[in-house]
Formats: structure tokens, sequence, C-alpha cells
């Protein structure tokens, strides 16, 4: 028996057996270590962990609760060119690329930008709503450091809704299941507004479970400057809704951290570090954060210099008021790992 599960085709087997109960790949946590443990060293404070990278914001949908659309309606038809793309990848050298829009399955070269991103040896999150998924798939090559982020905000009646296209759900499932069987890693994203039920997220989570994704990411809106709606949620609002969403970290692949969690469910308090996630699009980078806009700098070296980052992490702008996403607040968790809460982190991500 031993002998048959050191034979290294067994072993290999076995790795990725594990790998794939894993909530995150093995080489993810191995590169993310490795990165943390170099700016420590070189006693970097101010350092980038996810590129959020939106090649272009063209899109094949208008969500209600979309600000990227309206933000830049201006520049929907404009792109960055692949060799741009490549620069700021490189600029910001984060461990992590994230591809997102828009709708990045529209970007022109979108096949090449994937591919030249993983040379680098980065991993990338691609962020798509799905309806492009299936006929796409032959571009691209099933890897570990490769995974798509398709986008479920409700069941069936409800996703429709909210992305104000009958039939868009079962299009994504259907690209969902054709990727995993064609054996792509395949998490989900989920955005909670003030009208979320509760429960009908427990029956999406169990029925994308069910489907076999990997990871199922969920996180609140936030109040876009560009949209004057009230179907974002207050900090309180979010706290109740997210009571009852940490309780299912063991039913469910759920990827957004414990201790973000906690936060979101008001248990613990965090400070955002804004610089976490930088991003950057057509207009250059997009300065203070994913979320709110003063203005666009040209270079990554730009943007870190001439923010005001003691401002935006006091949390004392009032537009930070009642912002609690994940793009500002995981990076605040990931900097503040310690003995115990490393411990926390890997038996999470062993599905404990
Ligand atoms: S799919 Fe994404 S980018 Fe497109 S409209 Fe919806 S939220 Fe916005
Ligand atoms: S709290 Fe939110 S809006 Fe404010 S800087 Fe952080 S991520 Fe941006």
């Amino acid at each position: 028996m031993w002998r048959t599960v050191t034979h290294p085709i067994c072993l290999s087997l076995l790795a990725r057996e594990s790998e794939r109960r894993m909530r995150f790949p093995l080489s993810l946590y191995v590169s993310m270590g490795g990165y943390l443990l170099k700016k420590s060293l070189q006693r970097q404070d101010r350092y980038p962990l996810v590129l959020m990278l939106e090649p272009t914001h063209r899109c094949n949908l208008s969500c209600s609760g979309c600000g990227r659309i309206r933000e830049y309606q201006e520049t929907l038809d404009q792109e960055m060119t692949l060799e741009e793309c490549l620069l700021a990848v490189q600029e910001a050298n984060t461990p992590v690329v994230t591809i997102t829009g828009g709708e990045p399955l529209l970007y022109s070269r979108v096949d090449e930008l994937v591919r030249q991103v993983l040379k680098h040896g980065k991993h990338v999150y691609f962020c798509t709503n799905g309806l492009l998924l299936e006929e796409s798939l032959h571009l691209f090559q099933p890897q570990s450091r490769f995974t798509w982020n398709v986008h479920f905000d409700g069941t069936e009646p409800v996703h429709d809704r909210v992305i104000c296209r009958r039939g868009g759900f079962q299009k994504a499932l259907a690209g969902v299941r054709t990727a995993r069987a064609r054996g792509f890693r395949v998490s989900t994203n989920t955005t909670v507004y003030r009208e979320t039920d509760v429960a009908d997220l427990e029956k999406l989570f169990q029925q994308l479970t069910d489907t076999g994704v990997d990871g199922i990411l969920v996180a609140p809106g936030f109040s876009y400057e560009h949209l004057n709606s009230d179907m974002f949620l207050t900090r309180r609002e979010i706290m109740e809704k997210f009571r009852h969403i940490r309780r299912w970290t063991r039913r469910f692949p759920l990827i957004s951290n414990p201790i973000y969690l906690d936060f979101l469910a008001g248990q613990i308090t965090l400070q955002c570090t804004p610089w976490g996630n930088p991003t950057c699009n057509p207009r250059g980078w997009k300065s203070p954060c994913y979320l709110i806009t003063d203005t666009h700098y040209p270079s990554y070296a730009e943007f870190m210099e001439r923010t005001d980052w003691d401002h935006f992490a006091s949390g004392k702008d009032p537009r930070c008021a009642q912002c609690m996403v994940h793009c500002g607040y995981e990076p605040t968790v990931v900097r503040q790992l310690n003995g115990r809460n490393l411990l926390r982190m890997l038996r999470w991500n062993l599905n404990g």
C-alpha cells in the first residue's frame, strides 16, 4: 500500500486531489508567503497584494448595481494595449492578478493577455459575468494558477433581475459546468445588496456547491458615487446579514477569509489597506482605491507617491464611512497575519 501511494504518479494524483479540496491552491500560498517574507525583509510598509487589472470597461450587460459602466461611460470603447497591461503587471508585481472590467472576455487580446500574465508566474483570477464563458473556453488552458470567477447575485430569478437579463443565470451556470468538466478551477462571486435575502443566498450557495465550484466569494456591495441608489447596505445592515453568512464556512466552500467574515459580522474591527488592491484601467492607475476615484495616475510609482494613504487608511474620508469591501479590508487581514491567525487560515483553507 505504502509503495503504491509513494509511486510518483500516485503522489502527484494525491497532491492534485488534496489541492482540489483546498479553497485556494497550495501554489498560491507558497507565492504569497514568499512575497510577504520578501517584503518584510525589505522592511517595506506599503505594498500591493492583488492587482485589479481592467483592460476594458466594455460590457454585454448593464447591471443595476454596476458603478463601473456608469463611471466610465465616456470611455467604454477604450481598452488598454496588451503592452500597457503587461507593464501594469510588471509595475505592481503582485503574486495575484485579477482580470476584471467591464466584461474582460470582450477584451480584444484576452487569450494572449492571460497567457502572458501566467507566463510571468502570476496567479490569475478572471472575473466574468459568464455569458461568453462557454464559447470562450477553447481559448484557454486549465491550470492551478488560473481560476474563473463567475458572478452570481442570487438564485435564477433574483440574479436575472439584478443583471437585467432573462436567461443570464442559466447561461453562466452552463459555462461553469462546462469549465469544470474541462478541468478548469472555477470560483464564483456574489455581491450582497440591501434587498438580498439571506435564505435565497443559502439556496444559491447550495446549488453552486452541488455544481462542484472550487470557491464562493461573498462580499457586501458598495455605494458608488456614480449610482444614486438605495440598494447598498449600511455597516449595520452588512453586519446583520453577515452574522448568518459566516456560519456557512463549513457547509459551502466560501473563499472570503474567516477573519474578514468576522469583521463583516461586527466581531472585530479592521482598518482599511487602500493600497492593497490597486486598480489599473484604460485611464491609468485609479486613486485612491478600487471604489472611489479622485484621479488617475499615468504610472504606478506616481500613484503610490501621490495618493494620501494616511488619510484613506484612517477611514476619516466621509466616502469610507459605510465601506467594508474585501479589496480594502482583506489585505489588512493578510498584513496582520500572526501565528494564531495563520494557523486558523491554514485550517480553513483545508476546509476546517
Ligand atoms: S457584468 Fe459586471 S461590469 Fe458588466 S454591467 Fe454587470 S457588474 Fe458591471
Ligand atoms: S474604506 Fe473603502 S472606500 Fe475607503 S479607501 Fe478603503 S476601500 Fe476605498
